[in-house]
């Protein structure tokens, strides 16, 4: 879990510093273009860098829906954790170690660590923090168990995040096959 680091570091900047995520491309100098879905499978995004900069493409059918900040936290997320070539991200490819990277971090990058500990104060719920940011439930439960695993480095805390990480691919995978996504 510790190759997420660079990306909790970002997100702790960007929440302490209020910024949306819809304002996380720019902080780290990426266009963000909208697709068309020319198509029509399951591709929700993509992440590349070259010589001529960072660009984050948006599948246009997730604008307004509860899957736009999750998939763009997830490219912004690529970004942060480097690697080269271009990452085209659907619901059905989450396996490689990649996209599962990709995910952690954007849980972390979708809900902050501030509006979590407002769990465990009772002032707020895991719902609430979701209707918040704009992310349903799992993504709530992926982002605390991912701070979790980073925060306590015990190996129970790790597998608690895969199996959040499961259930964010359920969601994922429902969501995105629906005939009209949520
Ligand atoms: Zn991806």
């Amino acid at each position: 879990m510790q190759r997420l680091r660079p990306v909790q570091q970002f997100a702790k900047e960007c929440h302490r510093g209020r910024w949306s995520v819809s304002d996380f491309p720019s902080r780290i100098g990426a266009r963000v273009v909208v697709d068309q879905n020319a198509t029509g499978g399951h591709i929700l995004g993509m992440a590349c860098r070259s010589d001529r900069g960072a660009v984050i493409g948006l599948d246009e059918r997730i604008f307004g829906t509860r899957l736009y900040v999750p998939v763009l936290a997830h490219e912004v997320s690529h970004l942060l954790l480097g690697g080269s070539g271009t990452f085209q991200c659907s619901s059905t490819a989450v396996c490689g170690s990649s996209e599962q990277d990709a995910w952690f971090g954007a849980a972390m990058l979708a809900v902050s660590a501030r509006l979590l500990r407002r769990i465990d104060r009772g002032t707020m719920s895991p719902m609430d923090i979701a209707a918040r940011c704009s992310v349903p439930l799992e993504m709530v439960n992926l982002a605390w168990a991912v701070h979790a695993a980073l925060d306590d480095h015990l190996a129970v805390s790790v597998h608690a995040a895969h199996v959040a990480l499961t259930l964010w691919e359920d969601w994922l995978d429902r969501a995105t096959h629906a005939p009209l996504i949520i």
